[in-house]
């Protein structure tokens, strides 16, 4: 049925690339890192029936390719009895990293109940968590081929270490575990509750979400990092689109040379007595920027409650709960 199940992972990585913000304060951003990976063709089932595919009729409403003609994925842009046959014959893994530190863990159990109805239903699913709390994790039926690792973490005592944290914890986590055992990665974050479909559809080699918040806005309102001493720096009049930090993903190699990226920006950021404004935010949007997505998950992959159903939206997958943040965070 599959040909190969087999990768050609081309990989050249050049960490210290010079950019225009070195000249004049010498600021030295990784950022520019290329993995190509090779997906062998999708090899379709023979006498596989589904519906007729039209390169005529479709969405019309939005688009459903970005300039470098990476895919946008929409409901309806996608056929899930086509899909699924050619993804479940490769017997893949499909880890997700999720943090619920401090009061957060009041919200992992509907996340994992919820991920158990829509999230990859039918495929091999690993779900790592990482909390202060191990034994606060809640017990939740999984589904057969798919299972829940707890990982302890130090408790936090503001709410930005924790988000600095992730990208260390997710590189590390490839590094130790993932590599050779699970071929992607989703990190999401544990305020949100899956509601429709999310499923091999959204798979690709580095996987980004449009922010629910300003996909129809221009690029000079996106909350990038504005300040040049920052390595997430993007300039008025850069960038493509503003991502969520709350869910990306990717084939575990290319998520690996992400989180390191992020994770030593960061850093060197901290050296510097310098937080990008929207701490890992910012600095997957940089990344992203520089490296572009091979696959763009609309916001349909991560909406929020609070935000009203918009007409191109025709189904919310996954979205984040109304929370109050003087009552859940370390700190304000
Ligand atoms: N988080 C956590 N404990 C905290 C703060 C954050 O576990 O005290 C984790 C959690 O997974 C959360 C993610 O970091 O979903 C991002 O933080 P948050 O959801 O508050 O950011 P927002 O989505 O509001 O920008
Ligand atoms: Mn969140």
């Amino acid at each position: 049925m599959i040909r190969s199940n087999s990768w050609l992972v081309c990989v050249c990585v050049c960490l210290c690339v010079s950019c225009r913000v070195c000249d004049p304060c010498e600021l030295t951003v990784r950022s520019a890192v290329t993995i190509i990976t090779h997906e062998v063709h999708p090899v379709s089932p023979d006498h596989l029936k589904y519906k007729q595919p039209s390169i005529i009729n479709g969405r019309k409403d939005v688009v459903t390719v970005t300039p470098w003609l990476a895919p946008v994925v929409w409901e309806g842009t996608f056929d899930p009895d086509l899909l699924n046959p050619i993804y479940k014959a490769q017997n893949l893994s499909i880890a997700a990293s999720v943090f619920a530190v401090g009061k957060y863990i009041k919200f992992l159990r509907d996340f994992l109940e919820t991920a158990e109805l829509h999230f990859f239903v039918g495929f091999n699913v690993h779900i790592y968590v990482f909390t202060d709390q191990p034994k606060a994790v809640p017990q939740v039926k999984m589904a057969a081929g798919r299972q829940l690792s707890v990982r302890s973490v130090p408790s936090a005592k503001r709410w930005q270490e924790i988000s600095a944290r992730r990208m260390e914890l997710i590189q590390e986590l490839i590094e130790a575990e993932l590599h050779g055992n699970n071929d992607y990665i989703f990190c999401l974050d544990v305020d949100s509750k899956f509601h429709g479909h999310w499923g091999v559809e959204s798979l690709g080699g580095l996987v980004a979400v449009i922010h629910p918040g300003y996909y129809k806005d221009d690029r000079s309102v996106f909350p990038y990092e504005r300040r040049p001493l920052s390595t997430a720096y993007i300039a008025p009049g850069e960038g493509d689109f503003y991502y969520c930090g709350g869910a990306f993903g990717g084939h575990v190699g290319e998520v690996q040379q992400l989180a390191k990226t992020c994770r030593q920006n960061f850093r060197d950021d901290a050296e510097r007595e310098i937080e990008a404004a929207w701490q890992e935010e910012s600095h997957l949007n940089r990344y992203m920027w520089i490296n572009k997505p091979s696959k763009i998950l609309s916001p349909e992959y991560l909406w929020q409650d609070f935000k009203s159903r918009e007409p191109e939206i025709h189904i919310i997958r996954f979205s984040g709960v109304v929370k109050n943040y003087a009552e859940i965070r370390p700190n304000i």
